[in-house]
């Protein structure tokens, strides 16, 4: 089968998760469209490896606006609200902007309509074409803001329709990161051979086997010594799919922000390989 969606993942930030991400698109735009989604709308990065001017479009959620001389301060909508946004008093009520998860709950059960929507801006979506066949696609969360599944759902939206989507899932394995892997056709799980890394690894996984992605691992920056993750990787059936040594040539071009697969070519086959062993193993496990 052909993958179309890859989702890399590493459970934690600093693996090196963006670096495989930017270089594994920018191998494989050698030869064919490829779109590269930075879901990490926190804190996005990808676009630090990348030179290019970038178009912007706004991402925005309903809120609820609520008529207070509409309202009989009833307090069903409060009930309703389980992120604790609604406060009803006597004679006021009261809403907190940052707690509402913009669900709607609270205009459906309003038996006075004295609640409306309006949408308002959570994010933005950036996007780029740094090479002829690389698309790049940015969520950026605002400032403060709680809603980044919702930016991350526009990042990908935003990118479709593509034959190739490669997701920077954010660190972690919370809801953004689900929401990231949710419907990818295989999951590349980042990792370094330390005991935090092998720890955040296993959780990644997890994630991606309760979700039924197929997975397998890229171990950045290996010192060569890596058979206690090769344990943990056989343990729970993931395979090491690929190895990056820890090569001061390589950190060179990565403390400068560039891809160190345009300066070393060699690198740009041994990623096409590791898409290869992708599709064959995706395409096994359906
Ligand atoms: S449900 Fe409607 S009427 Fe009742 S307190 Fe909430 S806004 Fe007011
Ligand atoms: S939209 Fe949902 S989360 Fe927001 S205030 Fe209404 S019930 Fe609460």
């Amino acid at each position: 089968m052909n993958v179309a969606k890859i989702a890399v993942a590493s459970g934690k930030g600093g693996t090196g998760k963006s670096t495989v991400a930017a270089n594994l698109g920018y191998s494989l735009a050698q030869e064919r469209d490829v779109v590269l989604v930075d879901c990490d709308v926190e804190e996005p990065n990808l676009h630090l490896f990348f030179q290019d001017g970038r178009s912007e479009s706004p991402v925005t959620t309903p809120v609820p606006v609520i008529d207070t001389s509409a309202c009989t301060f009833c307090g069903r909508c409060a009930e309703q609200c389980r992120y604790g946004a609604l406060l009803v008093l006597e004679n006021d009520i009261r809403f907190f902007r940052e707690l509402c998860h913009s669900c709607g709950g609270c205009s459906l059960v309003c038996p006075t309509g004295a609640v409306r929507e309006e949408m308002e801006a959570v994010g933005r979506v950036w996007e780029s074409r740094p090479f002829p066949h690389l698309r790049l696609i940015s969520g950026v969360l605002d400032v403060g803001e709680i809603h980044s599944t919702r930016v991350i759902q526009a990042a990908k939206q935003a990118a479709e329709p593509a034959g190739l989507i490669i997701y920077d899932a954010p660190p972690g394995t919370a809801c953004p990161v689900v929401e990231t892997m949710e419907d990818s056709d295989f999951c590349l799980l980042v990792t370094e051979s330390t005991p935090f890394g092998l720890h955040d690894l296993e959780l990644a996984a997890a994630v991606a086997k309760k979700l039924c992605v197929p997975a397998g691992v890229v171990i950045n920056r290996s010192d060569g010594d890596d058979a206690e993750t090769m344990a943990v990787c056989s343990r729970h059936d993931l395979p090491v799919l690929l190895r990056i040594p820890f090569d001061r040539k390589i950190a060179a071009w990565q403390n400068r922000g560039e891809l160190f697969a345009v300066h070393m070519p060699q690198w740009q086959g041994r990623f096409t390989d590791l898409y290869t062993r992708i599709q064959d193993i995706a395409g096994g496990s359906r």
